[in-house]
């Protein structure tokens, strides 16, 4: 099965995702919902754009909704994914709850709510228990409508498995086929990605096209980042891009690491090691949450150990801003949500950074806060039906003209 949801693994054109699949991904996402928008995004020329476009008409995965103004010229007709009213539950899943939710093609996400999730528990159980309420979520919606299921992991996931790799904060999951359970679960295909290229994917769809290089920095427990390139979710050579949280600082000494190294920018600036430090400082910290209510509260002591994470974040986020050259960096995650780390890190980059770099650069909260994972979680499994029907539209057709690829 093509995998259309982000730049492809190996290199080579055969793994390049067609023209057809870009389509339906921009459409999916709601950030190309008319010819003449898809055709200025992929830079291709409108006759193209048009019949590939009437090709998916055709075979029922796009379908026109009517017509919608545009400045200056004529009526642009509306595009949508799908036949009618198809869906994907998603789940963002934390340490002790998860976040749930419904995501409709163009890009809206609905009834969303918080239920509790025991990750500890492991595989087996946990994700028994929440089927049960996303099983609900889609009864709710239509059954026979749901087109997919996505989730979001606080882990390293191998995307085309479904399987979890080495997870550190999740004991008991490690090669637990978390998508191959899904799919058997529900029928539907089922996409997993780790928590923090959800949240950048979610959070790209939403944002004005013209952003089509960024970072998304998820700041909570752990810290890990989603990277977008032209426009695309970058994941590396391994899937491991972004990875910053065992990148090695001199401040860390030799404070050992959950990846079993020492001294990774993890043990000096995640909110478990805020924990541990201002429990060692004596403060009545039990959790991250107490951490963000005494820093909110401007608590002298949590105001200074917030800030310092985010000076020691800023230094390795400025390295990675160097050379990648982002038009904007989001911050997500509840430490985002504290203004003396976001200061610091932002006065870390400006500081840090070639005035080239940093001239045009945006640095923001991400606009979707806490649901921007969710968001994307759900984008991704939208991405992996059409992947799937696009393939079976192909494979079912004998005789009919193929879609045009890219760059063939
Ligand atoms: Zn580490």
């Amino acid at each position: 099965m093509p995998d259309i949801s982000a730049a492809p693994h190996r290199s080579g054109a055969k793994d390049a995702p067609s023209l057809a699949a870009r389509v339906l991904e921009l459409i999916a996402s709601g950030q190309g919902t008319s010819r003449t928008e898809l055709a200025e995004l992929l830079g291709a020329a409108p006759s193209t754009i048009s019949l590939t476009v009437s090709q998916l008409v055709n075979r029922g995965l796009v379908a026109e909704q009517g017509t919608r103004a545009s400045t200056g010229g004529r009526p642009r007709k509306v595009l949508r994914i799908g036949a009618t009213d198809e869906f994907a539950v998603a789940a963002d899943l934390g340490g002790g709850h998860a976040r749930v939710g419904v995501v409709l093609p163009g890009g809206e996400l609905t009834d969303v709510s918080t239920v509790p999730f025991a990750i500890a528990d492991g595989p087996e159980t946990a994700l028994s228990r929440l089927a049960e309420t996303l099983e609900a979520l889609a009864e709710r919606h239509g059954r026979d409508r749901l087109r997919g299921v996505g989730l979001s992991l606080p882990g390293p996931v191998d995307v085309e498995s479904g399987v979890v790799t080495l997870p550190s904060r999740m004991p008991g999951w490690n090669k637990f086929p978390v998508a191959a359970w899904l799919t058997e679960r529900f029928g539907v295909p089922a996409a997993v990605e780790n928590d923090a290229n959800c949240m950048a994917v979610g959070e790209h769809a939403i944002q004005p096209v013209e952003r089509r290089q960024s970072i998304m920095v998820k700041i909570g427990s752990a810290i890990g980042t989603g990277i977008i390139a032209d426009g695309r979710l970058y994941r590396g050579a391994t899937g491991a891009a972004g990875d910053i949280t065992h990148v090695r600082i001199d401040a860390a000494g030799d404070i050992p690491c959950s990846c079993g190294n020492t001294g990774c920018l993890e043990t000096v600036a995640s909110g478990a090691a805020l924990v541990r430090i201002l429990r060692e400082r004596g403060a009545a910290v039990e959790s991250l949450g107490d951490v963000v209510r005494l820093a909110s509260d401007a608590d002298p002591q949590a105001t200074r150990a917030v800030r310092q994470a985010g000076s020691y974040l800023g230094t390795v986020l400025s390295a990675n801003v160097n050379f990648f050259n982002p038009d904007t960096v989001y911050l997500g995650g509840i430490l985002s949500t504290l203004e003396p780390l976001v200061a610091a890190v932002r006065s870390q980059l400006y500081e840090g950074c070639h005035p080239l770099v940093t001239e045009h650069l945006t640095i923001e909260r991400a606009s979707l806060g806490a649901d921007a994972g969710l968001f994307g979680a759900g984008l991704f499994a939208l991405q992996r039906a059409m992947a799937r029907a696009l393939h079976d539209a192909t494979e079912t057709a004998p005789g009919s003209a193929p879609f045009h690829a890219f760059g063939h």
